[in-house]
């Protein structure tokens, strides 16, 4: 059955219709693209199922409850503990190193600090950014950057990752290099991933493609994966 499922999502902003009536389901484990032009609602999308944003009708199902239902305050201990965010551009603490950064997580989920570390040490490894531990967002490239940021959105082993335009920002091969081990780690895991790009080698990494125009599910599905 659906890890996580949306029905009918509908939403406006303003008098700007940006979804209208949305159905979409990922499977545990599943890599979902959400595809289609700018301004399609694609982000819009992600943000209701990442329970972000709340949707104006429809429901958002995981794990068998009603998302829509729950408080703020419960969607956000979700976010902290189930789920991983990505964004285009990492949104690090710049105060805090590499390391601290992707400690973070583990540490507001109970974890102790030499665990943390060790773990946050580990996965900065993977994303090949090991030498930046202890340096801080500002002295740390674009790219390194947004190595560190999927080290944190990976780091607590969530069920499921949403990633925004996660290598929007970076050229090609940074780009593969984030996919590649971001997309090792979640099979490993069994994490699901629901994947926002406008970027056909990027949507080629997903298990399944969803492509949106104009707020509504393209049904002839022909999106930008070949
Ligand atoms: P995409 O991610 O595919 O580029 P978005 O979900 O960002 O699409 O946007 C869908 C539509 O909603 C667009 O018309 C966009 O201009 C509009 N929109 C998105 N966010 C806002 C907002 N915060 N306020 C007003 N309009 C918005
Ligand atoms: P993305 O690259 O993820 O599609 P956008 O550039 O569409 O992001 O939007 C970035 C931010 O600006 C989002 O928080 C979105 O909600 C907001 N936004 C997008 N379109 C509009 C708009 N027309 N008016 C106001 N805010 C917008």
């Amino acid at each position: 059955g659906a890890l996580l499922s949306g029905t009918g999502i509908t939403k406006s902003y303003g008098a700007t219709p940006a979804l209208r009536g949305i159905d979409v389901t990922v499977g545990e484990g599943e890599i979902v693209a959400i595809t289609g032009p700018s301004g399609c609602g694609k982000s819009t999308l992600l943000h209701c199922l990442a329970g972000i944003l709340r949707a104006d009708e429809g429901s958002v199902v995981y794990r068998e409850q009603d998302l829509s239902l729950w408080s703020e305050a419960s969607r956000s201990r979700l976010r902290r503990t189930e789920f991983g965010v990505l964004f285009q551009f990492g949104q690090l603490v710049p105060e805090l190193t590499a390391a601290e950064n992707v400690a973070l997580p583990l540490l507001l989920a109970g974890s102790g600090r030499r665990d943390a570390r060790e773990a946050a040490l580990g996965w900065l490894a993977r994303f090949g950014v090991a030498d930046m531990a202890d340096k801080r967002p500002p002295a740390m490239s674009g790219g390194q950057q947004q190595r560190c940021a999927a080290a944190r959105a990976l780091v607590t082993g969530p069920r499921v990752i949403f990633a925004d335009e996660p290598t929007g920002a970076l050229d090609q091969l940074s780009g593969e290099q984030v996919m590649t081990a971001m997309v090792q780690a979640v099979r490993e895991q069994g994490s699901a991933v629901v994947l926002v790009t406008h970027e056909a080698p990027v949507a080629a990494y997903a298990d399944r493609e969803i492509v949106l125009r104009d707020g509504a599910i393209d049904p002839s599905g022909i999106g930008i994966v070949g």
